[in-house]
């Protein structure tokens, strides 16, 4: 990058919020330009963090820098903003019986052992996870981005190309002109926040689905998938999938039958084929970066691969090559 370069991140999501404190922090001459949207993911996310995911508790990509690097960089920004957004925690996981022998194996691998500990035949606990409460962080963001003279209109960015621009717009770069070349694959999500008679006392994964307290009375379930996306400015109506999930995981008596919605969130993942993230220099264009493609991990992925992403801008040394635009951009958009 060229030296003393000022820097527009644009999009305040998650990625965008997480890479421009980094930025601040390394003495970078940074703003924010950020537009409310419908469907962005970071609006709707729960904000679990864990490092084993999936029916049968896989390692997430990089999990050995990725989680002890977003421990310690909430640990830092809570510190540093002075608002309660990170809360470490166990999460307790029920595994189906197809998956159990999968799942026992992750206790005695060297890799997986210290991430998780058995408490019956169908119920684990998963350790170093946490919850991120984004919702609070995004805001604290904005305003603090605006208090410094930071926060810019994306529209005052066109007439200088002095900006490198940094485009963190999550699923909503798919209407980029100059980033379709990324192969898309963002999925629509749905959240409920529902009311019940008593609640859990902590979070837990059970059959597919995630269920976090909120407070006494009320319980967060989620997520739906929904892959046929290929529109952020759509409106997308409720399914009854969720409600019928949650009229199941009632059933099974892990709340009370006495439930009630009282709010849907919904989002749109930015995941990319592959389903991994992507970051970088724009393969033909000049001071044009992303970082997308944090799918439903988030959490996460976002400080390092934000770390990653700064090593790379500071001084062009790549430790994941294959994470780079270029090489998961579409042969049919070589040039743009
Ligand atoms: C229902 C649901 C549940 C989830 N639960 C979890 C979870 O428990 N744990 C987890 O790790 N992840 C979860 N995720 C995924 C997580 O939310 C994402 O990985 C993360 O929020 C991605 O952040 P992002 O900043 O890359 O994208 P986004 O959050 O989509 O941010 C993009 C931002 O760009 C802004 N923008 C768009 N267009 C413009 C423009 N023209 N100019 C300026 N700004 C613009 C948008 O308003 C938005 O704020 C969930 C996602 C969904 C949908």
């Amino acid at each position: 990058m060229s030296e003393n370069a000022s820097i527009a991140v644009i999009g305040g999501g998650l990625t965008g919020c997480v890479l421009f404190w980094s930025l601040q922090g390394r003495g970078h001459d940074v703003y924010l330009c950020h537009r409310p949207t419908q469907y962005a993911a970071s609006s709707a996310s729960m904000g679990l963090l864990s490092p084993l995911s999936g029916p049968r508790l896989a390692p997430i990509w990089q999990m050995t820098s990725t989680i002890p690097f977003s421990h310690q960089f909430y640990t830092a920004l809570q510190k540093k903003i002075g608002e309660p957004i990170y809360q470490p925690i166990s999460l307790k996981r029920y595994i189906s019986d197809q998956n159990r022998k999968q799942v026992e194996k992750r206790l005695s691998m060297r890799e997986t052992a210290p991430y998780i500990s058995q408490l019956s035949s169908d119920c684990y606990l998963i350790h170093e996870a946490a919850m991120i409460d984004i919702t609070s962080l995004c805001q604290y963001t904005h305003q603090y981005a605006d208090d410094i003279g930071a926060m810019i209109d994306i529209d005052s960015l066109n007439s200088s190309d002095e900006f490198h621009s940094i485009d963190c717009r999550g699923a909503y770069m798919m209407h980029s002109e100059i980033w379709s070349g990324l192969g898309f694959r963002a999925a629509f999500g749905e959240n409920a926040i529902i009311e019940v008679t008593h609640t859990l006392n902590a979070p837990l994964q059970s059959h597919g689905w995630t269920l976090i307290p909120i407070d006494q009375h009320q319980l967060w379930v989620g997520s739906t998938y929904r892959w046929d996306i290929d529109d952020c400015e759509q409106r997308y109506d409720t399914s009854s999938e969720l409600e019928e999930a949650i009229s199941q995981l009632a059933k099974k008596q892990l709340f009370d039958s006495n439930w009630t919605i009282k709010h849907i969130k919904s989002g749109i993942r930015p995941i990319i084929e592959g389903r991994l993230p992507v970051f970088g220099p724009h393969p033909y264009l000049k001071r044009q970066w992303t970082i997308n493609g944090l799918g439903s991990k988030g959490t996460a992925w976002a400080p390092y691969v934000v770390d990653q992403f700064m090593t790379l801008f500071e001084t062009n040394v790549c430790a994941h090559p294959k994470r780079l635009p270029k090489a998961n951009w579409r042969n049919e958009h070589k040039k743009v």
